[in-house]
This record gives structure tokens, sequence and C-alpha cells, in this order.
């Protein structure tokens, strides 16, 4: 064993502190300030990395619940009540709040609520409102908004109080009820169209019992007249007729046109040749106009068609009595029934007053009346045409108009053929 082995095992078995020289002692105890302040450091350090962690963290946080603010797909606004003017202004907002409104977020940002998007601006209101709000804490109502380009829309606000940073601020939450009010809307339209039709029917029907009655007595009154040789009565007497018709027809037509524009025209459909129909037209307007000569062309053997026959007698004889109505000197008409490829066509000429060309696109429209139209026969309502096309369309067919104005016109509608010979 060496003299320095010796030494160190006599002074752990001695339990005494090395007696060290003064020079050593220094050193021993400036390696012991190191090791204190290097431990010191990393204290320090530890301390540091905590609360930047934590800084971090709170960092996240406050973007989470940004990100989640402004992402939120709902319109969200927070809004100042307690301004010095006393008028609701909006502190921040989302982005769907600005795409719902049209507008940028920083235009939003500080305006009175109010301006951009209508509300209570009467600061006593609003004073009013905010105390509602305090004591009940949340609030819900449906108010009309303007967006940026003009357009106003409905939509439902809730607001609540929050405290924010110390502060009393209102979170309103917004949504566009737009489609909700549309279908609320259109429940109310199909209640008042079902309530318009059922009052039409009830009316027409009330209207109708007497023209019926007094249409049955004034036949009588002519028949008497002719038996009695009473020119002057039997003349009265057709010419009162002539209105009833006319009065019957009219609210008939009242009631087409209610029942095309809510979609609600029944159709019986049935097979029948169009010939017959159409011959069946004729004869009676025939027999109603004695002095008109109603030529009937027909060029097909039979046109079997699927079709409600009571309707397609009516847009025949609407065709007939236009054509007698604007005839003017020459009463001649020409009914043509036909077949091309798979369809039935049915035309009626007139050699009349016709129609001005630039108005012809109109013709069939609700209230058409042509400016050369005979003040005589002001009373058309310009209904006729319109129920006629609604009724050759519900069949899947055709109807159009050529016309020359003073030359004259020929209307034409199609129809579908179901086959020759169909029984
Ligand atoms: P109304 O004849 O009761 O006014 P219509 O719908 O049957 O209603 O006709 C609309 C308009 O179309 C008429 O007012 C008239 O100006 C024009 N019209 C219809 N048929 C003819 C025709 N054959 N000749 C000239 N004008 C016509």
């Amino acid at each position: 064993m060496s003299d320095k082995q010796t030494q160190m095992r006599q002074l752990v078995e001695s339990g005494r502190p090395p007696r060290w020289s003064p020079g050593r002692q220094a050193i021993v105890a400036g390696l012991g300030l190191v090791a204190l302040s290097w431990a010191a450091e990393a204290a320090v350090d530890a301390v540091i990395t905590k609360r930047k962690r934590s800084v971090r963290s709170l960092q996240e946080s406050e973007e989470w619940y940004r990100t989640l603010f402004r992402q939120s797909p709902d319109s969200t606004l927070l809004i100042d009540p307690h301004t010095s003017d006393g008028v609701w202004r909006i502190v921040d907002c989302n982005d769907a709040a600005c795409r719902m409104n049209g507008y940028a977020r920083e235009e939003l940002v500080g305006q009175p609520i109010d301006v951009d998007l209508p509300g209570p601006a009467d600061p006593e209101v609003l004073a009013a409102h905010l105390a509602r709000l305090q004591r009940m804490g949340f609030d819900r109502r449906e108010v009309l908004h303007r967006r940026k380009d003009g357009t106003i829309f409905p939509l439902e606000a809730s607001i609540s109080l929050i405290s924010l940073g110390g502060r009393e601020l209102i979170l309103g939450i917004d949504r566009d009820i737009t489609e909700r009010k549309g279908s609320d809307l259109l429940a109310h339209a199909e209640a008042a169209a079902s309530a318009r039709d059922e009052f039409l029917t009830v009316v027409s029907h009330e209207m109708k019992t007497p023209l019926t009655l007094m249409k049955g007595n004034l036949q009588l009154l002519r028949m008497r007249a002719e038996q009695q040789d009473d020119a002057a009565i039997r003349k009265s007497s057709e010419t009162v007729e002539r209105q009833v018709d006319r009065l019957t027809r009219l609210i008939d037509d009242l009631l087409d046109v209610s029942r095309v524009g809510t979609g609600r025209m029944h159709l019986e459909m049935l097979p029948f040749d169009l010939n017959d129909v159409v011959r069946e037209a004729v004869e009676e307007q025939a027999e109603a106009n004695p002095a008109f000569a109603l030529r009937l062309d027909r060029h097909a053997e039979s046109l079997w068609v699927w079709a409600d026959r009571g309707r397609i007698l009516q847009v025949i004889s609407n065709l007939l009595t236009n054509a007698i109505r604007y005839s003017a000197d020459r009463k001649e008409i020409d009914i043509r029934t036909a077949k091309d490829g798979a369809n039935a066509v049915v035309s009626v000429t007139d050699y009349g007053i016709g129609i001005p060309e630039q108005q012809q696109v109109k013709v069939f429209e609700l209230h058409f009346r042509g400016t050369n139209a005979p003040e005589a026969n002001s009373g058309g309502l310009g209904l006729g045409l319109y129920i006629s096309k609604s009724i050759i369309d519900r069949h899947g067919g055709t109807i159009g108009v050529q016309s020359s104005e003073a030359a004259g016109s020929t209307f034409s509608f199609s129809l579908p053929i179901i086959g020759e010979g169909y029984a």
C-alpha cells in the first residue's frame, strides 16, 4: 500500500475531516459555489419553461376559442350595450355573421347595431331592452335584417348577457329563417288558395242557380213569342238569353282561372275520337249563330285521343266563339281536323280583324286583349285563351296562332294520338 492510500484509510477510519491546507480549502469552497449557481440556474430555467408552457397553452386555448367563434356556422355577434351614447355597438362578429349580412368584419365592428342590422335605435328603447335582458338573462325574437345589398331577410335572433374580461356584453346568435318563413308562407298561400277555391265554388253555384232559372224562363218566353209571332219579345228575350250565357261563361272562366293558378284543375281522362267532339262543338255554334257559315273539313277518318272530353270541347268552343266574335264582316269560319305524324291537329280559321304581329306572342297570357279588339267586345277579360292553353298543356299538347292584322287568324292545337280504332 502506498503512503497516500495509507493516509486515506486512516482518515476514513478516524471519521475526522481531512486537514487540508488553506489553498485546498479555497478550491473546495469555490467548487461548492459553482455547483450552487448551477442548481439555481437550473431551478430558474425550470420556472421559465413552466411559465412558457403555460403561456403557450393559454395562447393555444385562446386561439382555439377564437377559431371556434370565427368558424361557428351560426352568425354570432358580440355587442356592447354600455356605450357612452347609449347605442349598442358591435364589438366583434364571426365569419357567418359577415356572410349573412354581406359585410366585411371591419365594416361591422364598431358599428351601432341599428345602422347595418336594423333594430331598435332609440336609446330609451335599448335601455328598457337591456333592463329586461338583465332580468331574464336571455331573449329570442324574429326580426328583419337588411343586407349590405339592401335585401331584407327574416332572422331569429337569440341574445344573452355574458361577462367577458369584467365587461357586461351581449352575445347574439342569429339564424336566417327565410326557408322556414318560405314554407310557412307556402302553407298560408295554399290554405288561402283552398279557401278562395271553396268560396268561388260556393259563389259560382249561388250565381249560376238563378241564371239557369232565368235561361229556362227566357227560352219559354222566346218560344211563346215565336208561337204568337211577337218579334219584339222574341228579339229581346234572345238578347237577354245571350247575356245570361255570357255571364254563365264568365263565372265558369273565373273558376277555371283559379283552378289553373293553383294546379287544381281536375281532368277526367278517357279515350274518344276528336272528330266527334269537333263536330259537336261546330253544331252547337252553328245553331247559336245562324248568320255564320261554319265549314268543317275532316282530313282523317278517326283521331283517337286520351283526354278530358268536356275540357277539349271547352277549348274548341272558345276558339269558335273567338273566331265568330272577331270575324268582322266576313261571316265564314273554316274548321279543319287532320293527322300530323303522331298528333291530331284541330284548326279554326277566321277572316276577321286578326292580331297585330307584335302582340301575337302574348295572346295566350292571362288578361291579354288585342289593341284592335272592338270596343263592343270590351266585356272580354282575356281569360279564354289562357285557360285553353292550360288545358292543352295539361294534355301534353301544343296550341298556337298564325295571324295577319285585318286578314284573319288561324288558331290550332294538337294532341297526341293513341292509335287508330282505339276502343
Ligand atoms: P276574351 O276574348 O274573352 O277577351 P280570350 O282569351 O279568348 O279572351 O282572347 C284574348 C284576346 O285575344 C281577345 O281579346 C282578342 O284581342 C284576341 N283574339 C282572340 N281570338 C281572336 C281572333 N280569332 N281574332 C282576333 N283576335 C283574337
